[in-house]
């Protein structure tokens, strides 16, 4: 385990693998880690105000309003111990780009490219245990018992959006409100695009990646 000092977002269409890909990050380096997704799914699950409030959306593959993700993901970022992050599913929008980017200014944006035909298939296996996010899959990532998360024997569950009818919503609002973000970050020359269509075959580059950013900001 090394210790890092980077501020970075993951970047990819739903089921791209960002959470997968997100927890092969945390195993090999040290850093905090907040998945937009999995906390709303957790104030879901908890009955929450704000999980009330997304539940309307989430449901229907909708985004949740600007507003209350802008805050929502400011107040989780205050609560972390370091500034030394992943942000997993936010910003999903330029305006939240643009917020996060006035409060704190990112050092990588990992852009996960994985052909739509590939994901619509691999959300249709998946299942994930709610209080840590771990996701599987019934053909590539299987849980060694089935049903059952590997680390605390707890049940898994599926996600009421990964319904092909509401995959399709989703990855169209992909396309039109959070492709302007990859631009963005573009332009700010921080991203990094990578292809494949296995996990297994984008993580060890993402790791690779990673590593020489660390190595070359120690070396400046
Ligand atoms: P995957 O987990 O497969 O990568 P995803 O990125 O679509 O897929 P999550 O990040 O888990 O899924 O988000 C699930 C839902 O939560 C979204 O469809 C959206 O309704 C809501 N949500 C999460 N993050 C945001 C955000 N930054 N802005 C607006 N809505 C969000
Ligand atoms: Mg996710």
């Amino acid at each position: 385990m090394s210790t890092v000092a980077l501020k970075t977002v993951i970047l990819g269409a739903p089921g791209s693998g960002k959470g997968t890909i997100s927890a092969r990050i945390l195993n090999k380096f040290k850093l905090e880690y907040v998945s937009s997704g999995d906390k709303l799914r957790q104030n879901i699950q908890q009955k929450t105000s704000i999980g009330l409030e997304a539940l309307k959306y989430i449901s229907e593959g909708k985004l949740v309003p600007d507003d209350v993700m802008i805050n929502f993901v400011s107040s989780e970022l205050r609560k972390l111990p370091t500034k030394t992050w992943l942000l997993d599913g936010f910003p999903r929008t330029v305006t939240q780009a643009r917020a996060l980017w006035e409060k704190e200014k990112l050092d990588l944006a990992i852009n996960l490219i994985v052909p739509h035909e590939v994901i619509i298939s691999r959300v249709e296996g998946r299942w994930v245990h709610l209080p840590s996010g771990r996701v599987y899959n019934d053909t590539f990532n299987k849980p060694k018992v089935p049903g059952k998360d590997d680390i605390t024997g707890e049940p898994l569950t599926k996600r009421d959006d990964d319904k092909p009818e509401v995959i399709k919503k989703r990855l169209e609002l992909y396309e039109t409100l959070t492709r302007p973000v990859i631009d963005f970050y573009r332009e700010k020359k921080i991203l990094i695009d990578f292809f494949g269509k296995t996990s297994d075959e984008i993580s060890p580059q993402v790791l690779d990646c990673i590593n020489k950013f660390l190595l070359d900001s120690k070396n400046n």
